[in-house]
């Protein structure tokens, strides 16, 4: 039997990806598309990949961006972490390489957000080094071609994966290869329903062979998601809404989003902090959002400001947001959704 690579290489020839937007020999392109597509699949990630390229071509003006304008092109990717983190990288890599992606695994690796599997993709696809990879597709089609069981995130279970992705990786060809795995389980070894009939692997398959192909690769033991709830105050004042940046870490870190506020709903907040005589409230009903890690229920309150809210005064973390204006900079999903719905209904224009 031929070897795993040569037979991922042949189907690849007849079956890969080759027209993607990021499959050019730019290491920097490389390096946003691999982060992009992280935790996103190429169908989602294109059309960001190609708003976030067209505005910022190259390291340097990334690097010479305001964060605000880095979020504000990855809004609705979700895990914003990696587009500070991008950002934060493109100004080292200015500041101490010169504007040049580094060619080598330990800088790559020294660079925030970019692990071993991004740094060996980067250097696989851009500069045809020999690394392995091990995404999530790649974790996927080895965990199932050789049973391996146990959850990915678990050390001795990725230690036994990556030995996997090393072995199975050529000499030769290997940027073809490292898209090749990639495609594979992004359209052959998907999560569920796999087309075991179409997998030039599917000879010596050992999970295919034991008929225990959804038992791989293992899942982490399942723990109920805690659910967090919080209280977010739509102060509105004329055609305008409040927004506040969050803090750089944590949740939507550095995101634009509506003040939180005491959970029991009382908008002692605009008493306290705005100069209205009065106001009219108004609860809508609870959105749920799903992190990864747990669940948020936001319950929305809206305050509509009876006179022009000026005891809040703008500033770096606080702006009055005009509905049809561009946003300030980053919005997540849900804040946009309640954005969305303000908009709508046009409580704004009565406010
Ligand atoms: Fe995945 Fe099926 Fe191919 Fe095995 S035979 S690697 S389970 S697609």
């Amino acid at each position: 039997m031929a070897e795993f690579a040569d037979r991922l290489l042949s189907w690849f020839d007849r079956h890969g990806r080759k027209d993607l937007p990021w499959q050019v020999a730019d290491p920097y392109r490389v390096w946003v598309s691999e982060v992009m597509l992280q935790q996103t699949q190429v169908r989602t990630v294109i059309p960001y990949y190609e708003r976030f390229i067209r505005r910022f071509p190259d390291v340097a003006t990334l690097a010479g961006a305001p964060v605000d304008a880095v979020l504000e092109h990855w809004s609705g990717l979700g895990y914003y972490a990696r587009a500070r983190n991008l950002h934060a990288a493109a100004r080292i890599i200015n500041k101490d390489h010169g504007g040049r992606c580094p060619a080598d695994r330990e800088t790559l690796e020294s660079l925030p957000g970019i692990g071993r599997s991004t740094a060996g993709a980067i250097l696989a696809l851009s500069f045809g080094q020999r690394h392995p990879i091990l995404d999530g597709n790649a974790k996927r089609v080895l965990a199932r071609h050789a049973a391996v069981g146990g959850w990915p995130g678990k050390a001795d279970t990725a230690r036994r994966l990556w030995e996997l992705a090393d072995h199975h990786t050529p000499s030769e060809r290997v940027a073809d290869y490292t898209q090749a795995i990639m495609d594979l389980g992004a359209t052959v070894c998907t999560r569920s329903n796999p087309d075991c009939t179409a997998c030039p692997v599917q000879d010596d398959c050992a999970a295919l062979a034991e008929g225990n192909v959804p038992a791989y690769p293992g899942r982490k033991a399942r723990k109920d998601k805690p659910l967090r709830k919080t209280t977010m105050l739509l102060a509105v004042a004329g055609d305008a809404v409040l927004l506040e940046r969050r803090p750089p870490s944590g949740i939507w870190g550095g995101l634009w989003s509506f003040p939180e506020i005491d959970g029991t709903g009382t908008p002692a907040w605009a008493e306290d902090r705005t100069r209205a005589v009065s106001y009219q409230r108004q609860e809508w009903p609870t959105l749920r959002h799903s992190f990864t890690h747990f669940d948020l229920d936001i319950r929305p309150v809206v305050v509509h400001l009876a006179e022009a809210a000026s005891g809040v005064e703008e500033g770096n973390e606080t702006v009055w947001y005009r509905l049809d204006d561009p946003p300030p900079g980053g919005i997540a999903a849900p804040v946009r959704k309640l954005l969305d719905t303000l908009k709508e209904t046009r409580h704004v224009a009565n406010g």
